[in-house]
């Protein structure tokens, strides 16, 4: 139903996830480890797509079989982290175009702040998925779905590794008509936007920045 959360809690997303909370994990195994997770998610978050049946011919007999019904769905990374997800979801799903939306948090006031936004040129009538690891304040999630919508978009998921209570509410207020992936809802933000436990700043986390 639209406006769903939905917890990925597979055993493999949760022992990933972990893996990701630790302080020691370093740029190459957390790059490695999200784009593990990002396949798992990806599954979730496009589970219901539509199929049809096609005629086509196995080695031995011609068979009716399943293939997707509808386009492929359009990625759209928030930048920077959100990239990082997108790399794995990038592969299994190579046919589909991607987008990308850059924002920043204002750092006093933790206002989205829009610097770039390059997205297909056809967003009706297709299944778009969001991907930022951190559901945070929400602002910049409300931001760019916004965007997307204002695109045409009416089909779109968000998804993100861990969110915050406080950023799936403002999500939700905000955008009640699309569902939200996370493999976990932490306990909080900390008074600089952190989520808590959370797993620290995924962008530098992810491109060795700090
Ligand atoms: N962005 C991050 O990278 N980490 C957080 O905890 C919150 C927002």
């Amino acid at each position: 139903m639209p406006g769903d959360v939905i917890v990925v809690d597979h055993p493999l997303v949760q022992h990933k996830l972990t893996e990701l909370r630790r302080k020691e994990t370093e740029s190459l195994a957390f790059r490695r480890t999200l784009r593990e997770i990002s396949f798992l998610l990806a599954y979730e978050a496009t589970r219901d797509l539509g199929l049809a049946m096609t005629a086509i011919e196995t080695p031995l007999v011609a068979v009716d079989a399943p293939t997707l019904a509808e386009d492929w769905p359009v990625l759209v990374s928030i930048l920077r982290a959100g990239n990082a997800l997108l790399d794995g979801m990038m592969e299994l799903m190579p046919e589909a175009p991607v987008g990308h939306i850059g924002l920043y948090r204002d750092p006093e006031t933790l206002v989205a702040v829009e610097y770039y936004c390059k997205l297909p040129d056809r967003l009706e009538g297709r299944r778009v998925v969001v991907v930022d690891p951190m559901l945070a304040t929400g602002n910049s999630a409300v931001a760019a779905v916004h965007r997307i919508k204002e695109h045409g978009a009416e089909d779109i998921k968000f998804v993100s590794l861990l969110a915050a209570p406080e950023g799936i509410d403002q999500l939700r207020a905000g955008h009640p008509d699309i569902d939200i992936y996370t493999a976990s809802i932490d306990e909080r933000l900390d008074e600089h936007g952190y989520i808590v436990p959370g797993l620290g700043d995924a962008g530098d986390r992810i491109f060795g920045t700090k």
